[in-house]
């Protein structure tokens, strides 16, 4: 099928890959020229794993292709997807500007009647509104229908997110055009549920309040069992056992970041709002959350007193590995925090550095090596958990620090992992430090 995606972010992109690997011919249109530029040139403005290879194979095979031009992009484009940001307003509420520019690009440019389908994450109600926004727009005695088609990919795995996924929503109270669009993803073989356009509009912010629920609870979890002695991977795993509760998304650290479930439950706590309902649950979510992003800078103010001064290093700014996305990574809050408290920090991470850059406070110094950051800290905060950070951190440390001392805001390591080695080492809902300390206690006697 010939399909236009609006929008070459972090899902634009992707999807746009990913259609075109099942044999569509895709066209993807940004307003960004230089983002374009870049996509045409092979080189991928994001980074996301098997991304780049992906797209240089299916534009060399000539089923997918760039422009910032709405004219040549949606020729003869039986479906246009809408996949452009819908950042978080100044009251919470989800910013619509992007989404309603493109309905109105689209009924302004389109010659033929299209599906419109919004992969971007919009408010229950939306999707009418983009269909009325296109139709009052349209130049030509042409007709659009509206699909709601919301996104589950997790940057970092969103390839294989795409080919693995266990649904795909398609919302529609127009059976042909929910049709068409469940015709196009036939090919990935992924389960597909058939809703009306308010149900799939609700159901990705139902999913993604609900994911930050289990981590808001298992923090919550793992901060009381900091203060009664139980071990906070030992309880997720004995709850996790239980099928009604299941073994995903209990992993206690230092709260969720990143492009979604941030803004997204923000946004349902306003839509809450607009219908005169209070989601007491929600709100707590996030106030947990927020309070969570600082546990390692609170623990580190309580083991030394001060942080005026002290050296130290972050590893992993990024909000999750495998990404180079910093919005609302923890890092962030993190920096200012011990910023305020008159420590220097150095900042390392493997792929989001320049990135970084752009939104933590400028006192911030940056390596390019993780060795170099643990040579000259006196503390080591692990905030995101990517592979390298994971093997290199104790070793380095034990290594290259005077009087090892990590924080880690991801619990990455085991009792075992720290046998034998003479770090201090203080986790997520583990009573790791008195661990550490009757060991050097004993080896001393
Ligand atoms: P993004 O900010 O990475 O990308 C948005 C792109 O849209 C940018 O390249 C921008 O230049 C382009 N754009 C804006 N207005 C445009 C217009 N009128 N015409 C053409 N291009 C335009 O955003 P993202 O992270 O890909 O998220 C997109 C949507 O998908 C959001 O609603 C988000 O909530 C949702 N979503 C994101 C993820 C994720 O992991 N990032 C996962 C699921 C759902």
């Amino acid at each position: 099928m010939k399909i236009a995606i609006i929008g070459t972010g972090y899902v634009g992109l992707v999807t746009g890959v990913c259609l075109s690997e099942i044999g569509h011919e895709v066209t993807c249109i940004d307003i960004n020229p230089e983002k374009i530029e870049q996509l045409k040139k092979g080189i991928s403005p994001i980074y996301e794993p098997g991304l780049e290879e992906l797209m240089e194979k299916n534009r060399e095979a000539g089923r997918l292709d760039f422009t910032t031009n709405y004219i040549i992009g949606l020729k003869d484009k039986e479906a246009v997807y809408i996949a452009v940001g819908t950042p978080q307003s100044e009251d919470g509420a989800a910013d619509l500007t992007y989404v309603f520019n493109a309905a109105r690009s689209i009924g302004q440019n389109i010659t033929r009647d299209v599906v419109v389908v919004t992969k971007s994450t919009v408010p229950i109600g939306t999707n009418a509104k983009v269909r009325q926004l296109v139709m009052a727009n349209l130049q030509d005695n042409v007709c659009a229908e509206v699909v709601s088609n919301p996104e589950f990919l997790r940057e970092g795995s969103a390839i294989e997110d795409s080919f693995n996924g266990d649904r795909i929503v398609i919302g529609s109270d127009h059976k042909g055009a929910g049709d068409i669009v469940a015709e196009i993803n036939e090919p990935f073989g992924i389960p597909i549920l058939r809703t009306s356009l308010h149900s799939a509009e609700m159901i990705k912010y139902a999913a993604n309040a609900f994911l930050a629920t289990k981590i808001s609870f298992i923090n919550e979890i793992a901060n009381l069992s900091e203060r009664t002695n139980a071990n906070i991977e030992e309880v997720a795993r004995g709850i996790g056992m239980d099928t009604r509760i299941g073994n995903k998304f209990l992993n206690a650290g230092i709260g969720y970041g990143g492009s979604c479930f941030p803004k997204d439950t923000q946004a349902l706590v306003k839509i809450s709002e607009e219908r005169d309902y209070d989601f007491h649950l929600l709100k707590s979510v996030i106030s947990v959350n927020e309070n969570q992003k600082t546990a390692l800078v609170r623990k580190a103010k309580e083991r030394f007193g001060t942080l005026h001064g002290k050296k130290i290093a972050l590893l992993g700014l990024a909000f999750k590995p495998e990404t180079d996305d910093m919005r609302e990574a923890a890092s962030i809050s993190v920096a200012r925090e011990l910023i305020e408290e008159g420590a220097e920090v150095i900042g390392y991470d493997p792929i989001a550095t320049e990135n970084a850059k752009k939104v933590l406070p400028e006192e911030v110094q940056y390596v390019d090596q993780i060795e170099e950051a643990i040579k000259q800290a006196e503390v080591v905060f692990i905030l995101t958990e990517w592979k390298e950070i994971v093997e290199k951190t104790l070793i380095f440390s034990n290594l290259f620090m005077e009087k090892p001392i990590v924080f880690d805001g991801r619990n990455c390591y085991s009792n075992e992992d720290l046998a034998n080695l003479e770090i201090e080492y203080i986790s997520m809902g583990r009573d790791q430090v008195t661990n550490v300390q009757e060991r050097r206690v004993a080896a001393a006697i």
